[in-house]
């Protein structure tokens, strides 16, 4: 089975290649000569993950996924939200990112540091839309460590580990992780349509 996952993310499509395993091939937007710079105006998690998938279904007719991730940190009342990748402001720089991010916690006390990852993955397959999700909650460190993953990876230390992403294995963070979640509902999912259907 061919699906699209619309993203340019070189570390997101490894990511999930490496939990699909071989049943499945993961086309990336390159693959199938999308170099659209695909909008996400929504104002909600999934209404971004749509957005992208129908983008890429109705202009070159795959069955495709779509993404959407936000940080949402309690003390700073869900914020950066959907506004994640952009928060330091447009050039999406993960650096920047998690300075002005630790620079608003300042003075926050550890138990007041909590945050979670949510994934909304929108599935278009065939007629029809499915909705997955995932979520990994944790605090955000008072300083950055470790040298793995990406974005937020150094500051977001998970409940279930008390060891920040950024300082754990790949295959460690996705047993866990949002992304690693709503991405195995998803594959259930593939794995029991195609059953159903044999
Ligand atoms: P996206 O919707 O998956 O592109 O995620 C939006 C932003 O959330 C990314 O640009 C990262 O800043 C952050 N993010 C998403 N997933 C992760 C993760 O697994 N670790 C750290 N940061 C992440």
């Amino acid at each position: 089975m061919d699906l699209v996952f619309a993203t340019n993310n070189a570390h997101k499509l490894e990511e999930i290649r490496r939990i699909v395993g071989d049943g499945i091939r993961i086309l990336s937007l390159r693959d199938i000569g999308c170099h659209d710079d695909i909008p996400e105006t929504a104002e909600t998690l999934e209404g971004n993950a749509l957005q992208k998938a129908r983008w890429v279904k109705e202009r070159y007719g795959y069955d495709c996924f779509a993404d959407d991730t936000g940080l949402m940190v309690d003390a700073l009342d869900g914020a950066p939200g959907i506004y994640s990748a952009r928060y330091a402001g447009p050039q999406c720089d993960a650096e920047a990112n998690m300075e002005l991010l630790l620079k608003r916690l300042e003075g926050i006390p550890d138990d007041r540091r909590t945050a979670a990852f949510h994934t909304v993955i929108a599935l278009l397959q065939g007629d029809g839309t499915h909705i997955f999700t995932g979520s990994v909650h944790g605090r955000i460190a008072r300083e950055k460590h470790g040298t793995n993953g990406f974005g937020y990876d150094p500051v977001f230390v998970p409940d279930e580990t008390g060891v920040p992403f950024a300082e754990m294995s790949a295959e460690a963070k996705n047993l866990i992780s949002h992304r690693g979640r709503a991405t195995r509902r998803l594959i259930d999912y593939l794995a029991s349509s195609t059953t159903n259907n044999e």
